[in-house]
């Protein structure tokens, strides 16, 4: 049986051992492959909602649900994009930007457009020490996001394609400064020449191959 853990501070939940139950949307599916019978530090409610403006940077929270990016003045377009991908509006409502990362889904709707954007993540590690990385360099670490900053003036450019828009995406891809791609049956990748693709229910490792071609030509990117 899951027990939900309450902490009282970041830096508790950070030393406890358990899943972090943010918006829950994920993590509380049936078959995501987590383990079912780990406990549940509740850590929303000490999450930062925050979006705010430093300089040219804009500053998400990682408890800033995709609804809030949406509504916000300050969150550039190219993230509201992404955030659109996920089409319903109750998931929108409860899912939050920090989980969405976290997750590092093969279809994942923000990853992309936020590594494209060379987004960094200040997370709070086991010791307490809080650290400044890239999204690539958080693939392999699972620490607890506190926040995502943004340069506002990035330029990104983003793709998806879906049998339907709810469907789980063939590819996901996303072009600027970085380029970076989620594709369904592989993962996430950071550059073109190491995609590999695999045949599977979204679509075969041909046509995505090709996708993938084509979104970054349509990016301008070659
Ligand atoms: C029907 C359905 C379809 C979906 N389709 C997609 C899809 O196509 N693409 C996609 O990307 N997602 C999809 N999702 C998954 C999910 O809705 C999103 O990934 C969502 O953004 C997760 O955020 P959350 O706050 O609900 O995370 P949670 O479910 O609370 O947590 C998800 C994971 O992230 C960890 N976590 C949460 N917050 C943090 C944090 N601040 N720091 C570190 N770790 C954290 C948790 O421990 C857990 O492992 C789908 C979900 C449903 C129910």
């Amino acid at each position: 049986m899951r027990n939900l853990l309450r902490v009282d501070s970041l830096k508790e939940a950070v030393r406890k051992d358990g899943l972090f139950l943010a918006g829950g949307t994920e993590i509380l599916r049936l078959n995501t492959g987590v383990d079912e019978n780990a406990d549940l530090i509740d850590i929303l409610p000490l999450l930062d909602k925050e979006i705010r403006e430093e300089g040219d940077d804009v500053i998400i929270g990682s408890g800033v649900t995709f609804s809030d990016l949406l509504s916000s003045d300050i969150v550039p377009e190219y993230v509201k994009k992404a955030a659109l991908y996920m089409c319903s509006a109750e998931l929108r409502n409860q899912a939050t930007i920090g989980g969405n990362i976290a997750s590092w889904r093969d279809d994942s709707y923000l990853i992309p457009s936020l590594a494209a954007a060379s987004a960094r993540l200040l997370v709070l590690e086991k010791d307490g020490k809080l650290k400044n990385l890239g999204i690539e360099e958080y693939a392999n670490c699972h620490s607890l996001i506190i926040s995502i900053t943004l340069n506002r003036k990035e330029s990104v450019s983003s793709f998806r394609e879906s049998l339907t828009s709810h469907s789980h995406a063939a590819i996901t891809a996303a072009f600027g400064t970085n380029e970076c791609y989620a594709l369904k049956g592989s993962g996430i990748f950071f550059s073109f020449d190491s995609l590999k693709f695999v045949s599977d229910l979204s679509g075969s490792a041909s046509y995505k191959s090709y996708l993938a071609s084509l979104f970054r030509k349509e990016s301008g990117r070659v």
